[in-house]
């Protein structure tokens, strides 16, 4: 992308089976790879509760991938514009390193995992930043303010520049403050 981008204004790249997505004032849309599920969450507080990575070993295997880049938001903020009816749940607390029940909500047609259910954390739902459609806002409004379990990130990674870097589990001491 050529430096001169302006990260203020929206930008939605082709990327999976929607083009339908927007950003407003407030809020914004998310939506899966395949297009049939799509959720409106808050951009901003007191909807928009924190934005993080995490590199423990539940978001290796979670997102068959390195680390997992979230921000939580209150229930009551937000919304589901379609595909409901197409999300499936999987929960365990086995590997959880808090010991809370952890619900998974996966669109059920494309796999991928729109958000996550902490039983420690009533009323918030986990999402996740790389589901949102406005891609500026990766870099902006929903820029991970904390980096968590470092410990167990690969030796082939640095920490996310300018990003609070944490040993172990930062909510465990601070909640959903951020
Ligand atoms: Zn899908
Ligand atoms: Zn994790």
């Amino acid at each position: 992308m050529a430096e001169s981008t302006d990260k203020s204004k929206p930008y939605f790249p082709l990327a999976g089976g929607a083009s339908d997505g927007w950003t407003k004032e407030d809020e914004a849309t998310a939506t899966c790879f395949c297009g049939a599920v799509q959720l409106a969450f808050p951009t901003q507080g007191p909807g928009l509760v924190n934005s993080f990575i995490c590199n423990c070993s539940d978001c290796h295997k979670l997102t068959v991938s390195m680390f997992a880049s979230n921000f939580t938001v209150e229930d009551s903020h937000l919304k589901h514009l379609r595909g409901r009816e197409n999300l499936k749940t999987y929960s365990q607390s086995k590997t959880v390193q808090s010991g809370n029940n952890m619900t998974n909500h996966f669109c059920s047609i494309c796999g991928s995992l729109m958000y996550r259910v902490s039983s420690g954390w009533p009323g918030k739902s986990i999402m996740r930043i790389g589901s949102i459609d406005d891609f500026h806002l990766m870099e902006t409004k929903l820029k991970p303010r904390v980096e968590q379990f470092v410990k167990q990130r690969v030796d082939w990674l640095k920490g996310a520049e300018g990003v609070k870097q944490v040993h172990d589990n930062y909510f465990a001491n601070h909640h959903a403050d951020l």
